[in-house]
């Protein structure tokens, strides 16, 4: 073992202590409370899967009284002056970036994603922060629209208490995603952390607190998604509802909200395909391609877990993408050389690791890995990064979300064949295209189904822009300004001139 792991392990225990010592509860109306019922549930690493401690698991009861905190704190929440509340939410992100290296390791040991890519957690979780608070001001803002003899406004008013329900793959980053624009819009929030890595949703909840937010602003709730989630997503108090998770999950989620009619952003699932075209730059697009696939641990929304690869280059390009797969460095999360982790839990493991066989019963062939690296590494969830070739669009490696470090190649010959193949999926959250010809590039990036299109470039993250998915990848942007369009609701006031002549009815 190095001496830089051995150190991160050591400062990791540290960091980690308190979870193993006290069972993690909720935050609920400012205070943390160890719930209605007293059940709890086991959080483990995924390194060795031993265990980080016990959460609670949360009741119907105890989302009943996040909700109800979150719906009183909402009066004076929206009322306050965006100026205001601009302020405390760089103060949140002034307390991300005090723990960052401590957002980091417990990140990195509660979901396995490597330390190198966690590094950026806290940075990037408080960027979201200051670039909401900075629009905080302006949130409610809308447009002036001009008639002969009316004059229509529109405002933007927050839209009530919301629930933020997120994943485990990401999760810190990912909640400080939906979380910062809610509040700079003016929405209390009850956050339901992914059961899997629950761990620094708490220390967020805790930077919240040592910002001064008011008491119910931000609320909390531990538990899982079939308990907690579906009550929380059933309350009436809660307007709207913001999913980062599986397609499935979107799915009952839209029944469950049906009845309270509530609004709904579902960032969900993808397949998504990388296009890489012969007269593609080979280099940069090879970086690209390995990066996309095999960096946090495959467990990405936006991963490119689909090689679509023209004939001519085909064969230089396979044979240096097998060599740099078989190069990956597989470890601790905690190692800095680690490239892929181990995988956040044994069934996802499990999961992962039934497509090396599912592969091989639908004719592909497996090109680099296959395996677990269990009895090299130990018990931990770690997996060879794998490559799969010789595969066809319908099998089940090119369709299904595999959520690992598990590349399918597919091999085309025109440009009508790549977006046939590229749209043949149930899924359109992202895709990328390598070509040097720009009007192909165009032509592509109009034909390619999905919601966020990348040329040339591995998936790279613009704050202002939109992002989202389209058919089962899901449902509405966040984003910029359509992030306020998600979290207020529009008003639109039409005042007369009193020029126009009102209609005379009984006179
Ligand atoms: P998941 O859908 O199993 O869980 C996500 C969250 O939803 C968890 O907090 C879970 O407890 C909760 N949940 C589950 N059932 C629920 C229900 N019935 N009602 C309310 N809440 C419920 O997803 P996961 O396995 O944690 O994460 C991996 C998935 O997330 C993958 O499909 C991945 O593609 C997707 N993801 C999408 C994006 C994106 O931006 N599109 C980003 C990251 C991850």
């Amino acid at each position: 073992m190095s001496e830089a792991l051995q150190q991160n392990i050591a400062k990791a225990e540290g960091y980690l202590a308190r979870f193993k010592d006290n069972t993690l509860g909720h935050y609920i109306n400012g205070e943390w409370t160890q719930g209605s019922e007293g059940r709890t549930f086991e959080n483990t690493t995924p390194v060795d899967n031993t265990s980080l401690g016990y959460v609670v698991q949360g009741s119907e009861a105890d989302v009943n009284a996040a909700c109800e905190a979150a719906r009183k704190a909402a009066a004076e929440w929206a009322e306050m002056p965006g100026a205001a509340r601009k302020k405390i939410l760089h103060k949140l992100a002034d307390e991300i970036e005090k723990r960052a290296e401590e957002i980091a390791l417990v990140e990195s040991m509660d979901c396995g994603q490597a330390l190198r890519f966690m590094r950026q957690a806290a940075v990037r979780g408080a960027a979201n922060f200051r670039f909401f608070a900075d629009k905080a001001p302006e949130a409610r803002n809308g447009l002036s629209l001009h008639q002969d003899q009316h004059t229509n406004f529109t405002v933007r008013n927050p839209i009530g208490p919301v629930a933020v329900i997120t994943p485990w793959n990401t999760p810190f980053m990912l909640s400080t995603w939906k979380i910062a624009p809610a509040l700079a819009a003016g929405c209390t929030v009850v956050h339901k952390p992914a059961e899997l890595s629950p761990l620094t949703g708490a220390i967020l909840a805790e930077c919240a607190e040592a910002a001064g937010l008011p008491k119910g602003v931000w609320n909390m709730v531990n538990g899982f998604g079939t308990e907690v989630g579906k009550a929380l997503t059933e309350h009436p108090a809660i307007k709207a509802v913001a999913l980062v998770g599986d397609s499935a999950t979107g799915k009952l989620i839209q029944a469950q909200t049906a009845s309270t009619l509530k609004r709904l952003h579902l960032e969900l699932g993808g397949k998504n395909p990388v296009i890489v075209f012969d007269d593609a730059d080979f280099d940069r697009a090879l970086d690209a391609v390995v990066f996309m696939i095999y960096s946090l641990n495959g467990q990405r929304c936006t991963s490119s877990s689909r090689l679509l690869i023209q004939s001519g280059i085909k064969d230089s390009f396979m044979a240096a993408l097998k060599e740099r797969v078989a190069s990956l460095k597989v470890g601790h999360s905690l190692d800095p050389e680690t490239e892929v982790g181990p995988l956040v839990h044994t069934g996802h493991y499990a999961k992962v690791t039934g497509y090396f066989d599912t592969a091989k019963e639908d004719g592909a062939t497996v090109a680099v890995g296959g395996y677990s690296l269990r009895d090299e590494l130990g018990p931990g969830n770690y997996v060879a990064p794998t490559l799969f070739v010789d595969a066809n669009n319908s099998m089940r490696i090119a369709q299904e979300e595999i959520f690992g470090p598990v590349l399918t190649a597919i091999e085309f010959d025109t440009e009508e064949q790549a977006i046939e193949l590229a749209n043949d999926t149930i899924y359109g959250l992202a895709g990328y295209i390598w070509t040097s010809n720009t009007g192909r590039a165009m032509r592509m990036a109009n034909k390619v189904e999905a919601g966020m299109l990348w040329v040339n470039s591995e998936n790279n993250r613009n704050l202002p822009s939109p992002f989202g998915g389209v058919k089962m990848s899901g449902v509405g942007r966040d984003g910029g300004d359509w992030s306020f369009d998600f979290y207020m609701e529009t008003k639109n006031v039409c005042i007369a001139h009193d020029l126009h002549n009102v209609p005379v009815l009984g006179r």
